[in-house]
Order: structure tokens, then C-alpha cells, then sequence
């Protein structure tokens, strides 16, 4: 769940003087640590964070599996029938079944009965049985977002099978850090950067211009990094199977679920950190290829033009494979 990475800015342009002070903040919000980093004067910085921290809680309350007044809630609660959601959340789930679409179903956001079969739900109790594989199989019928029928007209949603549920964990972090980008932006601020455990949006350039430096973390190592990201207006985020899994008969089980099987995703991918435009786009693809596998990564990314360091498993260690046009140096 929680990636820690290094934010670091590099010195490009030494000698240039500028009034601009660099303000970091960190709060715990969306079960993880949410770091804001801007550059600009004081003031400006304080208020327009304080805003996007405040955007960024009212956000989690809508989208949160658990928030007893959360959209997310009210449509699995719905038992068939079609909730109102507004404009905001409907432009969400939308993209969400358009990334289902496009990456053949990898990632989908109704896969929640298969999370709660398999335990992800129950935070207390860590070690449990395999599901049959007839209940997997019972649960996997309630998945695919073709069954989640939107009504452009109405902005209102349907989850056609009542026992249907969703989940915006692949996505909602991703979405909340675009939100509280905005916030930024509307504020004046030109150069920020925003972290939510790990899904990151870097806007303009860091301290004395310089471009915002990601640190790539070693899925084998926590604390190191493997190398780090050169990034401008530019989205990156994380998925990998090394932070969140429960261990049944001591076997690890990933929370990262393939649509296909009903199963945890076994794979020799340790991480995928995928770049794009918008974080959103780079959350879910990043969930998306980790269900994949590195061989199909590549349409996927041309598709969203976006790019990705992936770190495999291999017999010595760990390979890295990082998409052309990345400016990564290790
Ligand atoms: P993290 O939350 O660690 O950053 P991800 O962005 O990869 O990791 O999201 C994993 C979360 O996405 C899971 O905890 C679950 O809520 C949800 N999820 C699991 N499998 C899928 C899937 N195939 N498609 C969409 N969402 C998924
Ligand atoms: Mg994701």
C-alpha cells in the first residue's frame, strides 16, 4: 500500500535567485501518508495546500469503500436499483470502465466480492483458508464492468446484479492527487508536487527550477531505490504485490486480484511504476499491468501514451525494463 519513495530535486540551474520558498507538508489521509510539496511565496503555498488537503478528505469520504456515506457504498447497498452520483463520480466510474475496456478487463473495479472473499476487507484477522474454488467461481459471474450501465442524462448508476459491488482502491488514490493538482493550479501555484503513499503528481518544476526527481523503490529492498525518474507535468504511480498480502499455509496473497481467475495475481513482476498525463490514468494502468505481465504492457501503454518501469524476478535477482523515452537513470 505504502510506497515510500524520495523526492529529491536536482540543481539545473545554479545562481538563478528566486524569492520562491519551497513548503512541504505531510498528513495521514487515505490510509497512508499524503505529502504536498510547492514552490511558490509562503503564504500562497500554505493556503493553497491547507485547500488541497481539505479537497483531498472530502474526496476520500465519497469514494471510500468503507465511509458510511460514501457514493462507492450507497451503489453496493443499492440492490439493483439506480443511485444519483453526480457529475464528479460519474466521470470517474466512466473512465473506470473505459480503462476495463481497453486493457481487456485487467483491471475492473467490480472485482470487490472476489476482495472480500478472499479476506482483503477483515483487517484483523490476517491469516485465514483458501476460498473453494466453486464460491471463486460464484463471485467471479458478479465481476465485469460491462454490468456497471451508466445514465449520461440522469449522471445516475446501476449495478445490474444486486450482489454486484465496487471497489475504487485501483483508482481513487490516482484520482485524488488530479483533484488536489487542481486545487494547486486554481490557487496560482506552478510548481508542486503531490504525493498520496506513492501516486504522485509533479507539477511544473521543483526548487530552483529543476526538474522533479521520482525515486523508484527496490521491491526488494525496502528503503533503497533503484533508481529514480526525471518528471514535468507528468503523473507516475505504483503497484506491486510486495507491501499488502496475506499469507494462507505460508503462501503469499497479493491484494491485486486477476479478473480472469478470481485469483491473487501470481507473476514474476515485482513492480510497475507507470507515467502519464493524469494520475488516474497512471493508478490504474499501473494495476492493470501488474495483472498483465511485462509482454503485454506495451500496446496498453501506446494506447494511453503512456510509459512504465516494470521490475521483474528473475533467477539472479531482478530485471528492469524501462519504456523508451523515460528519462530514468539509476
Ligand atoms: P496500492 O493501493 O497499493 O497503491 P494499487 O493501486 O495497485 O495498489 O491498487 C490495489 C487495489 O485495487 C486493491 O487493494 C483493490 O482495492 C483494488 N484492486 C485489486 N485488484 C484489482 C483489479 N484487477 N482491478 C481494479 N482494482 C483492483
Ligand atoms: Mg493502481
Amino acid at each position: 500500500m505504502y510506497l515510500i519513495f524520495f523526492l529529491f530535486s536536482f540543481l539545473l540551474f545554479p545562481g538563478c535567485a528566486q524569492e520562491m520558498e519551497t513548503i512541504k507538508k505531510g498528513e495521514f489521509v487515505l490510509g497512508t501518508l499524503g505529502e504536498i510539496i510547492c514552490v511558490a511565496e509562503k503564504a500562497t503555498c500554505e493556503t493553497a495546500i491547507e485547500k488541497a488537503f481539505r479537497e483531498i478528505k472530502k474526496l476520500e469520504n465519497l469514494f471510500s469503500y468503507f465511509s458510511k456515506n460514501s457514493l462507492v457504498r450507497q451503489l453496493n447497498n443499492a440492490q439493483g436499483k439506480p443511485i444519483s452520483v453526480g457529475e464528479e463520480f460519474f466521470a470517474v466510474i466512466k473512465k473506470a470502465k473505459e480503462i476495463s475496456k481497453k486493457t481487456g478487463g485487467a483491471f475492473d473495479i467490480t472485482i470487490s466480492p472476489l476482495l472480500k472473499t478472499w479476506g482483503f476487507y477483515e483487517k484483523e484477522k490476517p491469516i485465514f483458508s483458501e476460498p473453494h474454488s466453486e464460491l471463486i467461481k460464484e463471485k467471479l459471474s458478479l465481476v465485469g464492468s460491462e454490468k456497471i450501465i451508466l445514465d449520461e442524462e440522469k449522471k445516475s448508476i446501476v449495478l445490474k446484479d444486486k450482489n454486484m459491488a465496487i471497489d475504487l482502491g485501483g483508482i481513487a488514490k490516482g484520482y485524488i492527487v488530479d483533484r488536489a493538482v487542481k486545487v494547486m493550479r486554481d490557487e496560482g501555484i506552478k510548481n508542486a508536487l503531490v504525493n498520496l503513499g506513492g501516486d504522485i503528481f509533479c507539477l511544473g518544476k521543483g526548487e530552483n527550477k529543476s526538474f522533479w526527481r521520482i525515486g523508484i523503490q527496490d521491491p526488494l529492498n525496502a528503503g533503497r531505490i533503484v533508481g529514480s525518474l526525471k518528471l514535468s507535468d507528468k503523473a507516475v504511480a505504483t503497484s506491486g504485490q510486495y507491501e499488502n498480502f496475506r499469507e494462507i499455509g505460508g503462501k503469499k496473497f497479493g491484494h491485486i486480484i486477476d479478473p480472469r481467475s478470481g485469483y491473487p495475481v501470481e507473476t514474476d513482476v515485482l513492480s510497475v511504476s507507470v507515467v502519464a498525463e493524469d494520475c488516474l490514468t497512471a493508478d490504474a494502468l499501473a494495476t492493470a499491468i501488474f495483472v498483465l505481465g511485462k509482454e503485454k504492457a506495451e500496446p496498453i501503454l501506446k494506447e494511453f501514451r503512456a510509459q512504465a518501469v516494470i521490475i521483474t524476478r528473475t533467477g539472479k535477482g531482478r530485471h528492469l525494463w524501462v519504456s523508451s523515452g523515460l528519462e530514468f537513470s539509476d
